[in-house]
């Protein structure tokens, strides 16, 4: 399956190269082309001309239009360069066409697909939300609308299940701003849901791992390089644990063992009562609050393998915690970027009070 990558003319030559650079080192069934081609100005004025008029209609119930943010382009003058190009080279239906363009669009969307195989993608803008470089985000969102037009996403309406307006970390969250996509970015993620529909409409497991394969370089380059930028550490997202015991920070879930979890819950709760923290030294007398929370999470284990566990963790000669602690927090660094993660993670060194610094007002039990 081919995806061949146009541009309009205003976006760099250099990063549609590096676009296409990043997206040819992901080997498999999806094949990127990069077409140079130049889009005449007669047949194209909107191109060319600002607030050039054009026979193209903008879809009604959309169509708001928003003189402040630039000339705008309409997705159906976007979506005609990728039919002029389709039906000029006569390429092979089930390819794909995506435009890549810094221009606005009529409702301002980050990116789009047609019920034709044409993709556009917004390629400006994405400097004020990360210092990783903007092909990574904008890779990201090629192979998005991919993947969401094989899974028969067809409409991108609050109507579909398969769009999650509540964010869940998962490819298919409506993002209503770039700094949301990029939290999505970070997550790689495609949920359980979406994963059965793919299943469901058959798609080929080579282009998922593919795929997925892309999301993780994606989100190696926003996430484990830690160049998020500063303005990343204002955010406050609130901790919310689900009544099945997930945790959240924003809409990204930290996936912990369930002894790490038992120890990261064990330290929410106890903030909500002692905003001091507790010292490895005294973990031992809360030995009863461990053990409750870790019967309701061990999928596993008669009672007397779990306080084994407990009382190894609690254990000052053994040095289970310190490593515990350790593991706890580079997960979640890994999962929100360190800048973000710093208020998240058990802070404290050796002979101070471990502690999670984010206010309690941020902290939710769903229960
Ligand atoms: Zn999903």
């Amino acid at each position: 399956m081919r995806i061949y990558l146009l541009k309009t003319p205003e976006f760099s030559e250099e990063q549609f190269q590096n676009v296409y650079n990043f997206l040819k080192t992901f080997k498999g069934p999806l094949k990127f082309s990069k077409i140079n081609l130049d889009f005449d100005k007669e047949k194209f004025p909107f191109l060319f001309y600002p607030y050039i008029n054009t026979d193209y209609k903008s879809d009604g119930k959309k169509g708001n239009f928003k003189q402040e943010i630039g000339t705008i382009l309409r997705w159906k003058e976007i979506f005609s360069l990728s039919t002029y190009y389709r039906d000029t080279v006569k390429i092979n239906k089930n390819d794909f066409v995506i435009v890549l363009t810094d221009r606005r669009n009529e409702l301002n969307w980050f990116s789009k697909f047609d019920e034709k195989r044409n993709i556009f993608v917004h390629t400006s803008d994405w400097d004020a939300f990360t210092n990783a470089n903007p092909k990574y985000p904008i890779a990201y969102q090629i192979v998005e609308n991919v993947m969401q037009f094989l899974m028969k996403l067809e409409s991108q309406s609050p109507y579909n299940p398969y769009i999650h307006f509540q964010p869940t970390g998962c490819m298919n969250d409506f993002c209503q701003n770039k700094q949301e996509v990029i939290l999505k970015l970070q997550n790689a993620n495609i949920c359980e849901t979406c994963i059965a529909k793919i299943r469901h409409e058959n798609i080929d497991d080579k282009i998922v791992q593919q795929v997925f394969k892309i999301f993780d370089g994606v989100r190696n380059e926003l996430v484990y390089k830690n160049r998020t930028i500063e303005q990343n550490a204002d955010i406050k997202l609130a901790i919310t644990v689900t009544k099945k015991n997930e945790i959240f920070i924003g809409n990204l879930e930290i996936r912990l063992t369930p002894l790490r979890k038992t120890l990261y819950l064990f330290f929410l709760e106890n903030k909500l009562i002692n905003n001091h923290g507790i010292l490895f030294n005294d973990l031992g007398d809360f030995k009863i609050e461990l053990m409750n929370i870790y019967r309701k999470l061990a999928v596993e284990g008669e009672m007397d393998i779990l306080k084994t566990r407990i009382n190894a963790l609690v254990n000052p000669v053994e040095d289970r915690f310190s490593q515990e602690k350790s593991r706890i927090n580079s997960i979640i660094s890994d999962t929100l970027g360190k800048n973000i993660a710093k208020d998240y993670i058990l802070s404290g060194g050796r002979n101070e009070p471990s502690k999670i610094n984010i206010s309690n007002d941020l902290i939710k039990f769903q229960q």
